[in-house]
């Protein structure tokens, strides 16, 4: 796997250039959705980024240590009693998302100390976490006579960025902006990447930059702006030739042509989708079901042969000629070449789950940067 910083810059330059007058801060949970959360960070430390999310605990104090003066965020609020006074030992800033969140930031882990920096999470409809307006008003009310938080960042989330077009943003957009209001001292942020191409009032204060960092497609159905950032590879293993008739891995897929396969050291436990796979998975039985992945070789496109197992994956390559594929030869399953966010659609999932499946067997290489 080769992960090329400078594309991460890159992507980060243009998202912060779209996100203007706003700040663009990284969203770098799930270990910078799977590609290494600390030569990510350091990266774009370098490059300016200021502000980062991460949804854990654990994943704050990992990027503190690597980042000494981040403003770090923590998504998922905080995790019981004892984990404030970590939060505040590594000025980790918790995202407050319930009434639990705010009675222990309220409680604990301060020593009389005022006040507590936060950010508050409205809801606006996506029904994950965040206060209910309700909630966020007696909130508040509450704080504008006892002064104990110190909301630095009001926050909701859009469920629909990837459809422009989805009537739920401009729904979700007024009534966060009714909610904002209430906190007139705070920063506000709204738009994660799809957000981002909305533009104009859906812009905020700071803008919370994931998968188009990474380089996956921030809107569904138009071209991709961003540079492709990792390139997963595989190393053919073995080449066969088989006569039409014969079956190929689990299922026993029978062939209808002479066909040349080449044997690659990539499976599921990788994070290759077994329902990415070519033919013969129950999941993609149905009319009208996609037919499976593609890897790139040697110039071409080859599609994946059978099901896709957990060690290794059968590609077609009968179509590039007798001899063109060697053991040895590397295959590309995804990268400048093989659209991340296709081998998603083949698989019948999204790009952000495929990189953060990606298997701890890959070699790692990151190049275009200082790691
Ligand atoms: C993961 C996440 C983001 C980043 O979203 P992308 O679509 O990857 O840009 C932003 N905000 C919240 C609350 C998230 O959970």
């Amino acid at each position: 796997m080769t992960i090329d910083l400078s594309a991460l810059v890159a992507n980060y330059r243009l998202l912060a250039e779209r996100s203007r007058p706003a700040k663009a801060a990284a969203v770098v949970k799930a270990d910078a959705y799977g590609l290494g959360i600390e030569p990510v960070s350091r990266a774009l430390w370098a490059a300016g980024c200021r502000h980062f999310f991460v949804a854990m605990p654990q994943e704050g104090l990992t990027l503190r240590s690597v980042l000494p003066e981040a403003h770090i965020f923590v998504f998922n609020g905080l995790f019981g009693t004892e984990a404030a006074s970590a939060y505040r030992e590594a000025r980790l800033i918790p995202v407050l998302n319930s009434q639990s969140d705010i009675s222990i930031w309220e409680a604990h882990g301060w020593d009389g100390e005022q006040p507590r920096p936060c950010a508050i999470h409205v809801d606006t409809g996506m029904n994950r976490l965040g206060l209910t307006a309700e909630r966020a008003k007696a909130l508040a009310e509450d704080n504008a006579l006892t002064g104990a938080l110190s909301p630095l960042l009001v926050l909701s989330h859009l469920a629909c960025t990837d459809q422009p077009d989805h009537a739920m943003n401009r729904r979700q957009l007024e009534s966060f902006q009714a909610l904002r209001a209430l906190f007139p001292q705070s920063e506000s942020s709204l738009a994660n990447s799809g957000g981002i191409f909305l533009g104009g009032d859906f812009l905020c204060d700071l803008t919370r930059c994931g998968i188009a960092l990474y380089g996956g497609r921030p809107v569904s159905g138009k071209p991709n702006p961003m540079r492709p950032v990792v390139t997963a590879e595989a190393r053919v293993a073995q080449v066969r030739r088989i006569a039409a008739g014969e079956a190929v891995s689990y299922g026993a897929t029978e062939v209808t042509r002479d066909t040349i396969i080449a044997v690659c050291s990539v499976g599921y436990a990788d994070g290759y989708p077994r329902s990415a796979s070519g033919a013969g998975v129950p999941l993609r039985q149905a009319p009208g079901a996609h037919s499976g992945a593609a890897g790139f070789i040697h110039g071409r496109r080859v599609p994946v042969l059978g099901r896709i197992t957990m060690d290794l994956t059968l590609f077609d390559v009968t179509d590039l000629g007798p001899d063109a594929v060697a053991v040895g030869d590397h295959i590309e399953l995804f990268g400048p070449n093989m659209p991340i966010d296709e081998v998603a659609e083949a698989a019948g999932t999204i790009s952000y789950e495929l990189l953060t499946s990606l298997g701890r067997r890959y070699h790692r290489d990151y190049v275009g940067g200082e790691v």
